[in-house]
């Protein structure tokens, strides 16, 4: 069960900076404890629970980097061709049987145990064959072309740290030092809701009035992108009692509730009202944009997260605050994802002390380096625009004019969305 400290939530009625707000909600929540062993095939994705440490070298004996021949560099003239009798084979998975003899030159095949003798390996490209001799070409450095035994990793080290979530090629390393199982954090159980009388179910009727709910498709797969198991729960009436309901039933079984819609100033606060009865709930009025108020409450013991009701004002919530907050109740250790810098090819004046989160796709300029081009429409409520665009721009704080052809942080969606 993720569990909150005391008014980790809590905060004062000024706007709270974006840097503040993630110290609650990645410092102050504590992570959700258990431990699963996984086979590496289904592990994609999720946090590592344990540190990976190496019981052997790898790879576990000197081999050759190439088709060749493996032969003594002693025995080579660094002055004329030298020619040697061919004199056994070793393969990939199928070693030498004994020892090369010193003159001799033994076909070898790339990661094949080098043979015991041979130091060195001449490719079989730079050498030719004459009756059972190969001939070689002076020239070659002493040990060319061997892979040493422990020279990708050495008995003992720490391949892969708690913490760390598991991406392709860390699946390969844990396969590389023997594992066929890992530790990792089990997944987050998360109830989702849409809040919204507005809000209609994709494939029913539209009434008048009425919009499809799209938010929660969108924050679903958020949250499966992140490795959640997510309750898809549907939409909530703007009633209390209905959200009351909803929520105290979320809370058994769920290590997070996330809504949207309904926390905007000036909303009827339903979700306040039901959250209040069950437990409490703090609104942060973040100094950011898109997408100000955020509500922190909790359901019992349950953490729950009210994102706005703003298609894209929820995107921006969830990658920059909801995401690492996440990360963190499952045991993450890297919570924020690469920023690029990449040159501005808009102006944009803003507001001082307040974040702001650009939509822009980008462009090859004409030397090839990336530009960052703005979404020509603003409006929290336009969904396209995040569809067409590549990723957001983030303008700190402190700055009030943004002129084009300045150096500016971007977060691509690749990084965040998937
Ligand atoms: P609210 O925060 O509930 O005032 O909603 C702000 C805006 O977001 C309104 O225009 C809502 O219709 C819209 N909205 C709220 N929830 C959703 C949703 N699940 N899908 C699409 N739009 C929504
Ligand atoms: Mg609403």
């Amino acid at each position: 069960m993720a569990q909150l400290s005391d008014d980790c939530f809590a905060h004062g009625g000024r706007l709270m900076t974006t840097a503040e707000a993630l110290t609650h909600l990645t410092g102050r929540v504590s992570r959700v404890t258990a431990d699963e062993a996984m086979p590496l095939t289904e592990a994609l994705g999720r946090i590592l629970a344990e540190d990976l440490v190496a019981p052997d070298d790898v790879p576990p004996h000197d081999n050759s980097a190439v088709d060749g021949y493996a032969v003594t560099f002693d025995d080579l003239d660094p002055e004329a061709d030298a020619r040697l009798p061919v004199r056994g084979r070793a393969a990939a998975g199928h070693p030498l049987v004994g020892p090369a003899a010193r003159g001799t030159a033994v076909r070898i095949f790339t990661g094949a145990p080098m043979p015991e003798g041979p130091d060195t390996v001449m490719m079989q490209e730079d050498c030719r064959l004459d009756g059972g001799q190969v001939v070689i070409p002076p020239g070659i450095r002493r040990g060319a072309n061997r892979r040493a035994k422990g020279e990708d990793i050495r008995a003992g080290t720490r391949v892969l740290a708690r913490g760390r979530r598991l991406r392709a090629q860390d699946l390969g390393q844990a396969a590389a030092i023997g594992r066929t199982t890992v530790a990792v954090s089990r997944p987050l159980r998360v109830a989702l809701f849409s809040t919204g009388d507005e809000l209609r179910e994709p494939g029913t009727p539209l009434d008048a009035g009425c919009i499809y709910d799209s938010n929660r498709f969108t924050i679903s797969a958020l949250l499966q992108g992140l490795g959640c198991r997510v309750a898809d729960l549907g939409i909530l009436r703007d009633e209390a009692d209905t959200i009351h309901d909803a929520l105290a039933d979320a809370a058994e079984g769920h290590d997070l509730i996330v809504t949207s819609g309904g926390v905007s100033v000036g909303e009827e606060d339903h979700v306040r009202q039901a959250v209040e009865a069950l437990g409490r709930i703090h609104f942060w009025r973040l100094a950011i944009k898109p997408g100000r108020p955020i509500a922190l409450g909790q359901v019992g013991r349950v953490p729950l997260v009210g994102l706005p009701g703003n298609p894209v004002a929820v995107v921006v919530t969830f990658v920059n605050l909801v995401r690492p907050m996440i990360l963190s109740l499952m045991g993450g250790t890297e919570l924020m994802p690469h920023h690029f810098r990449v040159r501005a090819a808009f102006d944009h004046k803003k507001k001082k002390d307040r974040r702001e989160w650009v939509r822009a796709r980008l462009e090859a300029d004409s030397e090839g380096d990336w530009q960052a081009i703005k979404f020509p429409r603003e409006g929290a409520g336009i969904l396209s625009s995040l569809v067409e665009s590549d990723g957001l721009v983030e303008l700190p704080e402190e700055m009030t004019y943004l002129e084009a052809g300045t150096l500016v942080d971007f977060l691509p969606f690749s990084e965040v969305c998937t």
